[in-house]
């Protein structure tokens, strides 16, 4: 499919871009385009369209404003050490798209078309690159249902987007050990949809992150719904954690977990360093076991947004605990590095990771 580029009556002066990507923080600031591509059901996706960012029209009765058919994927643009741009593993994120469109009853989307519009609008947008030492181009591409109708069925219309966000460190103080929140609020229950990418789970959140928020936490950490003691994952990141003998474990995916991109790749790089690692469910009850007796040495929380990060402070209705000295921990820096390191091409990528699109 050809997209169709309409131009920017009115970009903004490169002055003001340039102050802006100098300071761009996380999620406040966007670029000048937007990807836009239509679907109506017999006529398949269309209309594929790189143009300038700006309001969408949607009927009051569309069906998203209703039932929340939509979905959202999370990715970045990254500079390599040359100067060119790459996106590191867009293909994952263009098959979780369509997994999470199923569980939510919308039309696949071709997963070669998703990776050409992250490319198109990422080119055209390619000088919003943040001048900030760690930025990146946060890429969301999002999908949801436009047709006006409020029977409760699946909408035989939708509309695909794909916006971009300049983002410097998501945490304000770069890569600090993070101290979070075990909620009594669940996300995700047995059979719901807890993994797949939907913005209803994120609405759900809301009220827990804002309670782990107002009693000074930087995250939340949700427990399985069923027993309420596996530890599943914070709001928006996975979870590892590292014993004193050089075990590695993280949660299953059973379903009710996200299953992250970082996950995986941290699952491979660990492996590769020769870790023992595995994925084994683990309670609330014994991590906090484990942390007083020291067995534990280090908790990470990974993700696309925040990368790699150390948790240091795990707290909750009754208890607080400290895990290693509270600060960051080795192997999550040293993870971290090998990580980034392949993003930014400084380490080599043996696993074609890294797609160059520039
Ligand atoms: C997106 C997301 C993650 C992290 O996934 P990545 O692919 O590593 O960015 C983890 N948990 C939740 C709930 C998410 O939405």
């Amino acid at each position: 499919m050809d997209f169709t580029r309409l131009p920017h009556p009115a970009p903004a002066p490169g002055a003001t871009r340039d102050q802006a990507i100098a300071n761009p923080g996380f999620g406040t600031l966007f670029t000048d385009h937007m990807i836009t591509v239509d679907y109506d059901e017999g006529k398949g996706w269309h209309s594929p369209t790189l143009g300038p960012r700006g309001p969408i029209a949607l009927d009051p009765a569309a069906s998203v404003l209703h039932y929340a058919q939509e979905i959202f994927e999370g990715m970045k643009a990254y500079k390599l050490q040359d100067g060119s741009m790459a996106l590191f593993r867009p293909e994952a994120n263009a098959a979780r798209f369509n997994k999470s469109a199923a569980r939510l009853a919308m039309p696949d989307f071709p997963e070669d078309l998703f990776v050409e519009a992250v490319k198109e609008v990422v080119l055209a947008d390619k000088d919003w690159f943040p001048s900030v030492e760690g930025g990146a181009l946060y890429i969301r591409p999002f999908m949801f249902a436009t047709e006006a109708f409020l029977g409760v069925r699946p909408a035989k219309q939708y509309k695909f987007v794909v916006i971009l966000s300049p983002a410097g460190n998501y945490f304000k103080s770069g890569a600090p050990a993070v101290s979070v929140w075990v909620s009594d609020y669940t996300r995700a229950a047995p059979g719901g949809t807890g993994e797949a990418k939907c913005g209803g789970n994120y609405a759900a959140s809301l009220v827990p992150t804002g309670e782990a928020f107002a009693k000074g936490h930087d995250q939340v950490v949700f427990l399985d719904a069923a027993e309420r003691k596996w530890i599943e994952e914070l709001g928006g990141m996975n979870l590892f954690f590292v014993f004193d003998d050089g075990r590695m474990i993280t949660p299953p995916l059973r379903g009710t977990i996200l299953p992250g991109i970082t996950r995986d790749s941290i699952l491979t790089l660990a492996r590769e360093q020769g870790l023992d690692v595995s994925e084994e469910m683990y309670s609330i009850d014994q991590w906090r076991a484990d942390a007083e007796s020291g067995k534990l040495v280090e908790t990470m929380a990974c993700g696309t947004a925040a990368v790699v990060t150390s948790v240091g402070k795990v707290a909750s209705d009754g208890f607080e605990f400290t895990i290693g000295s509270g600060g960051p921990g080795q192997l999550t820096g040293t993870i971290r590095e090998k990580l980034v390191g392949i993003q930014r091409g400084t380490v080599e990528d043996t696993h074609g990771w890294v797609m160059k699109i520039d």
